[in-house]
């Protein structure tokens, strides 16, 4: 499924367009009577052309369903999300780089849950000036140690992360 969300299909159509389009241009210099064929073959990418934008769409929305919860602003080991119920921004950094798990969490800023999916999508947004303390996390299954803290306020009193970034457990990460 992800090979679909890629150009990759999209460039395969475009050259099949091409060819389609080299035999009609073809067949009709040198009238090699290919009509039906060429027919059923524009038919047939049709049908790709909107397969392939069902696919495409339904992706997009399922996409934009998790974003709703916490969107990502910055690359790198530190990640900044902003929380959809309080707008309030706050950040996670990870020990381990590729770990690409949704994340279970309360917000730091006003201790709601949510999800941080696995491809957050990214937003730009201005990052407060002003930082609350840390709380540090650590994964008692594979090790991950994440800290977690708000940006522009202070931080919620009862934070707590309900699955590990890096291997993905759903099991609270220990707040030491
Ligand atoms: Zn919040
Ligand atoms: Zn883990």
């Amino acid at each position: 499924m992800t090979y679909i969300r890629t150009n990759g299909p999209l460039i395969l159509l475009v050259l099949l367009y091409f060819w389609v389009f080299l035999f009609t241009l073809f067949n009709i210099s040198f009238n090699k009577g290919w009509k039906t064929y060429l027919i059923i073959s524009f038919g047939l990418l049709i049908i790709l052309t909107l397969i392939l934008i069902y696919i495409r769409i339904k992706n997009t929305k399922k996409l934009y369903i998790n974003i709703e919860e916490f969107e990502k602003t910055l690359e790198g080991g530190l990640y900044h999300f902003k929380c959809p119920t309080c707008t309030g921004i706050f950040a996670i950094k990870k020990s381990k780089s590729n770990n690409k798990k949704p994340v279970k969490m309360t917000c730091p800023d006003c201790g709601i849950i949510g999800v941080i999916p696995s491809y957050p999508l990214c937003i730009e947004e201005e990052i407060p000036e002003k930082k609350s303390i840390k709380t540090s996390f650590k994964c008692l299954t594979c090790g991950e140690a994440i800290a977690v803290w708000a940006e522009g306020t202070d931080l919620h009193n009862d934070i707590q992360v309900f699955s590990c970034p890096f291997c993905g457990i759903k099991k609270p990460l220990k707040k030491f």
